[in-house]
């Protein structure tokens, strides 16, 4: 699950991990008030003005209705409103998002921490992953931060360094300070980061996470190191650990259709493709979605409606795939093992009686308990849905009426 930047800061923060500290808000007149409120807490007038999406390259990007960048600065509490108003409600259009960019309903109002001093400012990139093939953790590291890393990745590859972590063992002094070194530090620089990467690491490990991405890490100009961006991702099947982590989600980030389907406990992604399917169990999906494609159809979406496909569930499901425009055909393949046939195909007719607004062919292939009986039912029923027992009669049907 992804969190926002301020959220994941607030992570970062309870396990010690030093930040840029900041207000969130959600009007212009909030923003004000919450930089009077931050200036008080840190001294500084001088602020940065960030929008809350999930998505990076904000500092790059444009909110297409003001033309303002999603991240700016603010040299003086009389501009924080003015500054705010610019990128709240607009659309921010990164690299990382689509042409229609997202709508930005939060704003971080941050302390301005590249204030001038002795050294100058310094920015690192980190972050902190697992490497599924040794089965450790990674801490990725480069003095070349703040920018885009996959473009140092490729021009300057020698720059990524990567420490990996035994997750039984820990990340040890030795290795913090060989970060520290490899990031060209010394003196206080040296000392603060080696502090930093302990309790980075402590974060990753304690709050459950899949991955870390802090760009930049700062070292400022008196040699503080700080998190100045974050973005933390949770890993799901722990959230039941962290009920104050599972609050985080935010739903207006998510795939609308998505959300809904997870509500009504279906497990639905989106693709790209023109042939709808419903099928039970997550390798029959795939496998389904193999078979359209051999058919010479592209799958539009997988759905995993689980082990109840009784007619409420059919039917929810049906809704779903029907919401996608580009649907031109929908292919269920269930196979009945625990839940018969017969009663999975009464389901379909159900949910087909029930919705007068199914207007794309439907091929329902049930196979298992039943499967004769379920067929008779479908024949039987009156509908236009096709029905098949041999995944090649489906195969087949599915090429057809794509035809
Ligand atoms: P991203 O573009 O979505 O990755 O957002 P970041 O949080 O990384 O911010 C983008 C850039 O804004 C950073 O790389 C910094 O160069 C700059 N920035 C962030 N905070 C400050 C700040 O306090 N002062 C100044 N001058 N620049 C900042
Ligand atoms: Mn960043």
């Amino acid at each position: 699950m992804n969190i926002h930047e301020y959220q994941g800061k607030s992570i970062l923060e309870s396990f010690g991990v030093a930040i840029q500290r900041g207000k969130v808000a959600d009007t212009p007149e909030a923003a004000h008030e919450a930089a009077v409120a931050l200036a008080k807490e840190t001294g500084t007038e001088w602020f940065v003005v960030k929008a809350q999406i999930h998505a990076g390259g904000r500092g790059k990007g444009v909110v297409t209705e003001t033309g303002s960048h999603g991240v700016v600065l603010a040299k003086g509490l009389e501009h924080v409103k003015d500054k705010a108003a610019g990128i709240l409600g607009g659309h921010l259009v990164t690299a990382q998002t689509s042409q229609d960019g997202k709508q930005v309903n939060k704003i971080l109002i941050a302390e301005d921490v590249y204030y001038p001093g002795e050294n100058e400012p310094s920015e690192y990139y980190m972050s902190v992953l697992l490497d599924r093939a040794s089965g450790k953790n990674i801490i990725m590291y480069s003095p070349e931060g703040g920018m885009d890393i996959e473009a140092v990745a490729e021009k300057t590859p020698h720059l990524i360094f990567k420490e990996e972590v035994d997750p039984a063992v820990g990340l040890q002094g030795f290795q913090s300070r060989r970060i520290a070194f490899n990031l060209g530090l010394s003196g206080q620089g040296f000392k603060q980061m080696v502090k930093f990467t302990q309790a980075l690491y402590a974060a990753y490990v304690g709050c459950d996470a899949a991955m870390f991405e802090i760009n930049p890490v700062l070292k400022t100009s008196d040699d503080k190191i700080i998190a100045v961006d974050s973005k933390v991702s949770l890993d799901g099947n722990a959230l039941y650990r962290h009920p104050d982590y599972a609050a985080m989600r935010d739903t207006t980030e998510e795939d609308p259709t998505e959300v809904e389907a997870g509500e009504a406990g279906l497990n639905y992604v989106k693709l790209d493709g023109n042939v709808g399917c419903m099928v039970n169990g997550a390798g029959l999906a795939m496998a389904t979605m193999d078979i359209i494609k051999l058919s010479g159809g592209e799958p539009a979406n997988f759905l995993d409606v689980g082990g109840t496909a009784d007619a409420a569930r059919v039917e929810k499901a049906f809704r779903i795939i029907l919401k996608d425009p580009a649907v031109k055909a929908i292919l269920v393949n269930i196979f009945g093992g625990i839940v018969r046939c017969d009663r999975v195909a009464q389901g379909v007719v159900d949910a087909c009686k029930n919705m007068s607004d199914i207007n794309v062919p439907i091929i329902v292939r049930l196979q298992g308990t039943n499967a004769e009986e379920a067929k008779k039912i479908i024949d039987e029923s009156g509908l236009e849905v096709r029905s098949a027992i041999l995944l090649k009669e489906a195969a087949d049907a599915v090429a057809d009426v794509l035809a």
